[in-house]
């Protein structure tokens, strides 16, 4: 058997003045206990009738419920069975309803006395199931009722009327102990009270209700606004209570998301890793349809999407190119550094399309469109993930569907939370990987300077050692012939000047390589530097020991730019090499040409003992020499060709050398930049003035 209607709809049904409002079940538990304590305390004889909605919250009053039942006969108690609840008559009446009746989302309670009358009629409002601070709360302090809590006694006796009428219908057999009630506590069930305010039938009903209405009126204490203003007050301060939870709930929701996405920062610094957590946690937490979490810079053109949340029946983007500068939702992240939220895409704000620049109105306002309904996307916040200013990535939450969706300021500060969180790790991730970069380049500094050292010890022990054994047997033989003594002094001194040099080329190279060489740049002849080159050749070397070297620099090649007194260190390295590795029937050439990229292409290319094609690029590296330094036949310090490169480097050109293999000549080629011919006419003009 059920009763479709509540005992609340059927008296708001009956006097339809009456005006249900909200209560929390801790309000209702406060009044309830007073009404209670009202019977136990009065000497009146009520009519007691309270439902509850479970067995197990009448249990926990069943002894007051014993207490009321030793003052008055009339007490009936209903409740929906769990376990020992059932029908019965032992103490008072208890009445067992199935779950399934409406009474089992009710909460009434009635007193109707002699001197006074109070009810408390009530349903619950049912929370909708997915706000997450419900679930997340103590259910208890979230459930709320709406109803009626009244001294009225014209209401009471109407609820009466409706409560035994469930009585009777329950518990048939319990009629005439109800009729009885009726009869004492001068309930009419034939004439609702809307309509004739359950008038009294026999005389002795008549002379209970004058009585009645006497107390009613002349006993202000059943009015007292000053209980009304108590339960306002206890409704204000569960109200507050209740606010109070749901922001510990979403502070709660908050720190754990936090703690997941750092538990997985702990795990591993891979962004990618991380992003994988952040957008699964974001998109499950934030009920939306669709979430993505992706790296970007404010200028890129587009992103791909690698990581997305989906609830059922979304369609994925992952792979797709999403665009961003086409999009004038990102633009405006980018532009307020903020996040945006548009809750219906079908009233986009106008900034979004007015704010692009003119030419590329059409085109964002085309994007944005088949973005929204290729992707179905009805509500849409983006939540940029920034770094000191910087923005490293974007948040984007979609609802996808006909009606908009409506992320509360709560949630929208969570998702920044993240953000901001996920802005760290990214940059935390990148510092990462530019440390490990820098500790691999630092390495490799380091094994080169071992070398260094190691390669610079060496080479300064080896003629030290020469030197010494010279003078040694010099000193300790005095019977030396002549000859013998001049080939000893000779070679002590050659070993000495080849350790000036040594020591000459390795400051050279130290200078150039830490940069603390001060360089005296101006627009210069080639010839003139080849001319300086060429004399110092001639002045190191006897005539008759060097190739025949021929210039082929024209006069009228363009000014080149550079420091004079590098420029002849190069060409008298590049020279010299080649006039120490050709034989004297052999020769040298020097050319060169413009290669009409605002450079001229020096050449120093011989005949000579040439280099094998895969030693190439190695000749350029420190103490690099074909032979070992004990089988060497010409002089050097393996240091010409690593200062060449460096001036010319920072001269702004480049040196490499080209050869067909051994004993198929070499040459050495190198850039170097020229004065435009417009500077040139500038160039020239001046120092035609300076001549005059
Ligand atoms: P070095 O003082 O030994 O000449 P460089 O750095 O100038 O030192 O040259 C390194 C090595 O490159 C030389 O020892 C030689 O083996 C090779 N090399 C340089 N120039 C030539 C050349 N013109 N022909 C053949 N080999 C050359």
């Amino acid at each position: 058997m059920t009763i479709p209607k509540s005992v609340l709809a059927e008296l708001v049904q009956e006097i339809p003045q009456l005006r249900p409002q909200i209560y929390f079940k801790t309000s209702l538990t406060a009044l309830s206990h007073a009404m209670e304590d009202q019977v136990l305390a009065s000497s009146d004889q009520p009519l007691v009738i309270a439902t509850f909605q479970q067995e197990r919250f009448y249990r926990q009053e069943a002894h007051r419920y014993r207490r009321i039942a030793n003052l008055t006969s009339q007490v009936y108690v209903l409740a929906a069975p769990e376990t020992a609840f059932k029908n019965s008559s032992e103490y008072y009446e208890t009445i067992a309803f199935s779950t399934q009746e409406t009474l089992s989302k009710e909460w009434n309670l009635l007193v109707l006395g002699q001197q006074y009358s109070s009810c408390l009629i009530c349903n619950e409002c049912v929370n909708s199931g997915n706000d997450e601070t419900y679930k997340l709360i103590a259910m208890d302090q979230a459930r709320r009722f709406e109803g009626l809590w009244t001294f009225d006694r014209q209401v009471c006796v109407q609820a009466a009327i409706f409560l035994l009428n469930r009585i009777v219908k329950y518990r048939p057999e319990l009629e005439e102990k109800v009729q009885a009630a009726r009869e004492i506590y001068g309930i009419n069930v034939d004439v609702g009270m809307g309509r004739k305010s359950g008038k009294i039938k026999s005389s002795s009903n008549r002379r209970y209700q004058n009585k009645v209405s006497k107390v009613v009126t002349q006993n202000p204490q059943f009015h007292d606004p000053f209980a009304q203003r108590l339960v306002t007050y206890l409704q204000a301060s569960q109200y507050k209570l209740l606010k109070a939870y749901r922001s510990i709930a979403a502070q709660e929701q908050k720190q754990r998301l936090i703690n997941i996405i750092s538990n997985a920062m702990r795990r591993s610094l891979d962004p990618d890793e991380i992003i994988r957590v952040a957008v699964q946690e974001l998109g499950e937490a934030l009920l939306a349809c669709r979430c993505l979490i992706y790296q970007c810079r404010a200028l890129d053109a587009t992103a791909t999407i690698t990581h997305e949340y989906l609830s059922s029946s979304v369609t994925s983007v992952v792979n797709q190119e999403w665009p961003l500068q086409d999009n004038p939702l990102f633009q405006k992240v980018v532009q307020i550094q903020e996040y945006v939220y548009v809750e219906d895409t079908s009233l986009l704000p106008n900034y979004c399309l007015t704010e692009t620049s003119q030419g590329s109105k059409f085109q964002a306002k085309n994007c944005i469109e088949t973005l929204i309904s290729q992707w179905e996307i009805k509500s849409w916040l983006m939540v940029p993930l920034l770094y000191q200013g910087r923005l490293l990535g974007m948040v984007e939450l979609h609802h996808c569907g006909s009606y908009p969706h409506n992320w509360s300021d709560d949630k929208i500060d969570l998702v920044q939370a993240i953000a901001t969180q996920l802005g760290i790790t990214l940059i935390q991730a990148e510092t990462y990987v530019h440390l490990e970069e820098l500790n691999q380049q630092l390495e490799a500094l380091d094994r080169t300077r071992s070398n260094l050292i190691a390669i610079t010890g060496h080479e300064l022990r080896t003629p030290l050692s020469t030197i010494q054994v010279c003078l040694e047997s010099l000193s300790q033989e005095p019977d030396m012939p002549a000859e013998l003594r001049q080939v000893m002094l000779e070679t002590a001194l050659a070993d000495a000047d080849r350790m000036r040099h040594l020591v000459q080329d390795f400051l050279t190279l130290s200078h150039l390589e830490s940069g603390t060489v001060e360089w005296n740049v101006e627009y210069l002849p080639l010839l003139e530097c080849v001319d300086l080159a060429l004399s110092s050749i001639r002045a190191h070397h006897s005539q008759k020991d060097l190739p025949n070297i021929t210039t082929e620099v024209s006069t009228e090649l363009p000014l080149v730019l550079a420091d004079g007194e590098w420029l002849v260190e190069v060409l008298s390295k590049l020279l010299d090499n080649a006039c120490k590795f050709t034989q004297s029937e052999g020769t040298v050439m020097i050319g060169a040409t413009s290669n009409g990229n605002n450079m001229l292409e020096v050449t120093v290319s011989d005949t000579g003992r040439g280099i094998e094609p895969k030693r190439l690029e190695a000749v350029f590296d420190r103490f690099y020499q074909e032979e070992g330094a004990l089988r060497r036949s010409v002089g050097g310090t393996g240091l010409g060709l690593a200062i060449c490169r460096q001036i010319i480097t920072r001269l702004g050109g480049k040196i490499w050398a080209k050869s067909e293999g051994k004993n198929r000549g070499s040459q050495f080629h190198f850039t170097i930049p020229i004065v435009s011919n417009s500077e040139q006419n500038r160039e020239g003009k001046s120092k035609n003035k300076k001549q005059t």
